[in-house]
């Protein structure tokens, strides 16, 4: 039978692509994809999708994606086995491990992982197995500062605080652009949906060195410069205790540290900050006094305001400011998800609290957050003769271009003795590696958003089946088998023992929690019942079952079970709006939201001894629409058309610079030099030029060829991989020094 002759099917699944996990109608004729659209029925987006949603299909097709393993030889790349890949892997790790110990292994995490349901599960018992301390990942060029400010104020780094957009009268949103985004830490379809009916019924005022397309459609937008942020933000938090604007609401009790606040803030009047922030004293007044007096209002900062050196404590600010208006866990302000596939706790508030640097990158000397060194100190974990790093395993991350002073970093992958992706492309990492190891395609997986579900505005459910069926090695086996090699138990052992001992422990754990609706239950029969279910299945089906809106096992039987959700609730179940969640939830030692906690007390030192800054240009990133990941640039109609990879450059910098609107532009930092088209525009602020990031496919060996047919330059050689958000050990992508010359 033809394609033409075969009868179309409908599939309905959640874009993996980005945070905003739009549903996607998927019509396929036989082995084609014939539509991709937005799914009308989707009760959390409704039908919404951006451009990238639906180039699944050329993502799917891309004669580029990588569909078995690559082993580098001395004569170059040869297909192998899946059987050869782990053999080769085990080769050269052996006397890697033999003669330096666990330490010399290392993991490298990307954030396509947590858009994978194999990556997400199968990821942990990869960690596990390698036994090392020299863990990175992408968190440490993104949001750990929000995990940081959350851990330490509410005692759960994971519990992140989300701006209740549907519902606010008033949102300040700060170094964010969800209009193109569509959300980050808050995962939210439509956006600019959101956000144009919330400036009809309130006020949305956007603080940020470049007019985007989100301040462009605020009511208002305030210019900062880069990386004042957390100062603007202490000047609102001074003008609430100088104007007398304080009010805990609801959480009075619960809430400690507001005199030491007081006291931290005491030298930051709007006064004090206006030069340095370049944001008019009044002004910042009027918008304390704005947010104070609004029914209901909620602070929102990412990307500009975090991956800077003070990105804690621009995220802390920004909940004191929420926290202390009355705003913190309130319909209208900021809330807190609890997802279905959450497992219960104890309902009292209080636990272990949240601590930091339990050890130390022993070339870097820095300290781990959340398990992880900072990103920015890969390269000098390799190189150093302290560092401890021979091999490292890269499972779905590019750090040759997306970590800071990333040429440094290609350089140091260089030294590996062992480098393993696992990628689908020949990336600049990849090629750099021992072997590639390619999952399947997104549309050959099954799908549920394990992690950004608990990032959502409702509690809601969506189980995606596998739109193709695959011979191909799923990312459950191929993770499996590399923990498995990792562990020492060899190439050849059965993965099937991984998974067994993965839903195991979630079992034995769950059964053995007082809090637990399966407590005391029999773990053989939990096990039993789960059994049908492929792998990643099986765990979602066992956390749907003993999560808030579970069957528990029979135990509820109108619960949901992951069998109800796909029969009966294809397009995805809303199970209702947000539900307060404190003082129950907060898990701080103290049992309250700890709003002056000792770590951050001690970086306020830090940022009181920072002088004035001095002039000169500086550098910051943008979000595109069509990208998000440096990958997606091989998608023909996501680059095609006007050159995205533009410096852009304000018209009066452009004329003292004498940059013509046409022409190129060397750009220098400390680290690195680029040379990028010229892009002239009054939508940056003067003494601000900014890059997109992900791009720069010059180099021979990355097999990509639409994106290298626009190569583009990348803005990570010029990211410095010395400045560090100390207490988060983020990197500083924003406000970077930088020098302009024309070409
Ligand atoms: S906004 Fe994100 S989730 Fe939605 S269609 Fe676009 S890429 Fe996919």
């Amino acid at each position: 039978m033809t394609t033409a002759e075969v009868e179309p099917t409908l599939h309905y699944r959640s874009c993996p692509l980005c945070e905003a996990c739009c549903g996607l109608e998927i019509t396929r004729k036989g082995d084609q994809i014939v539509r991709i659209r937005g799914d009308q029925n989707d009760p959390y987006s409704k039908g919404f999708i951006c451009p990238k949603g639906s180039t699944l299909k050329q993502l799917h097709d891309d004669p580029d994606r990588l569909t078995s393993p690559k082993i580098r030889t001395d004569d170059g790349w040869v297909d192998a086995t899946w059987d050869e890949a782990f053999a080769e892997i085990e080769r050269r790790l052996t006397p890697v491990l033999d003669e330096h110990g666990r330490q010399a292994l290392s993991v490298v995490l990307g954030n396509p992982s947590t858009h994978n349901l194999g990556g997400m599960i199968y990821g942990r018992p990869v960690l596990m197995a390698a036994g090392t301390r020299n863990i990175f990942s992408a968190s440490t060029v993104d949001q750990m500062p929000k995990h940081v400010s959350a851990g330490l104020m509410w005692g759960r780094p994971d519990m992140f605080p989300l701006p209740d957009v549907d519902n606010t009268d008033y949102m300040l949103i700060i170094g964010a652009n969800p209009w193109v985004s569509n959300g980050s830490l808050v995962t939210a379809p439509d956006f600019p949906g959101r956000l144009t009916a919330l400036r009809e019924r309130g006020r949305v005022v956007v603080v940020d060195p470049k007019r985007t397309k989100t301040a462009d459609n605020a009511s208002e937008h305030l210019a900062i410069r880069p990386g004042t942020d957390t100062w603007w933000l202490l000047g609102l938090v001074h003008t609430l205790f100088d104007e007398d604007l304080v009010d805990l609401g609801r959480l009075a009790d619960h809430v400690s540290g507001v005199d030491q606040v007081r006291e931290l803030v005491a030298d930051y009047s709007p006064e004090t900050v206006a030069q340095r922030c370049g944001i008019d004293a009044a002004v910042t007044r009027r918008i304390a006094r704005e947010f104070a007096a609004a029914d209901s209002a909620c602070a929102y900062g990412r990307m500009g305001a975090h991956t800077t050196e003070f990105g804690t404590l621009a995220s802390w600010a920004t909940d004191l400011l929420n926290a202390l208006t009355a705003n913190l866990d309130e319909p209208g302000g900021i809330m807190f998800n609890s997802s279905p596939t959450q497992l219960l706790g104890p309902s009292e508030p209080g636990g272990r609290g949240f601590e930091l640097g339990r050890w130390k990158g022993p070339a870097s000397g820095f300290g781990e957050v959340k398990g992880e060194l900072p990103a920015a100190t890969l390269a000098q974990e390799i190189t150093d003769p302290a560092g401890e790093i021979k091999a490292m395993i890269v499972l779905a991350c590019n750090p040759a271009r997306s970590f800071p002073n990333s040429d440094r970093i290609a350089d140091a992958l260089e030294e590996l003795e062992l480098l393993v992706v696992v990628d689908p492309y020949m990336t600049a990492t990849a090629k750099r590696a021992h072997v590639v190891l390619p999952p399947t395609s997104a549309l050959e997986r099954s799908h549920y958003d394990l992690v950004f579900e608990s990032a959502m505005l409702r509690a809601f459910a969506k189980y995606s089946p596998p739109v193709f069926d695959t011979d191909a090695m799923r990312e459950e086996e191929i993770l499996s088998r590399l923990a498995l090699v990792l562990g020492g138990q060899g190439a050849d052992a059965d993965p099937q023992t991984i998974h067994d001992l993965l839903i195991a422990q979630m079992v034995d754990s769950e059964v053995a929690k007082p809090a637990s609706p399966i407590h005391g239950r029999d773990r053989d029969e939990i096990l039993a019942a789960l059994a049908t279910w492929t792998w990643s299945e099986q765990v979602i089906d066992f956390k749907l079952r003993v999560g808030r809106f579970g069957d528990h096992f029979g135990a509820t039987p109108d619960g949901i079970t992951l069998q109800k959700l796909i029969e009966e609730h294809p397009h995805g179940r809303d199970f209702g709006p947000l539900q307060q969640r404190f003082p129950g939830g907060i898990k701080t030692a103290s049992g309250t939201v700890e709003l002056a906690p000792e770590p951050i007390v001690a970086d306020m030192a830090r940022l009181a001894a920072v002088p004035e800054p001095q002039g000169g240009l500086r550098l910051i990133g943008r979000r595109n629409l069509r990208t998000v990941n440096s990958w997606m640039h091989n998608v023909n109609v996501l680059i095609k058309g006007r050159e995205q990879c533009t410096l852009q450059v304000h018209p009066d910098d452009a004329a003292t610079l004498g940059l013509a609107p046409e022409g190129k532009a060397i750009v220098r930092s400390r680290v690195g030099e680029v040379t990028a088209p010229v892009e002239v525009t009054d939508a940056v602020m003067p003494g601000v030029v900014c890059l997109p990031h992900g791009w720069g496919y010059e180099e021979d060996g990355i097999e990509m060829h639409t994106a290298r047919s626009r190569p583009g330059v990348n803005s990570n050689a010029l990211t410095d991989d010395a400045p560090l958000d100390l207490l988060s050990g983020n990197a500083v992508l924003n406000g970077i020094p930088v020098e302009v010359v024309p070409a």
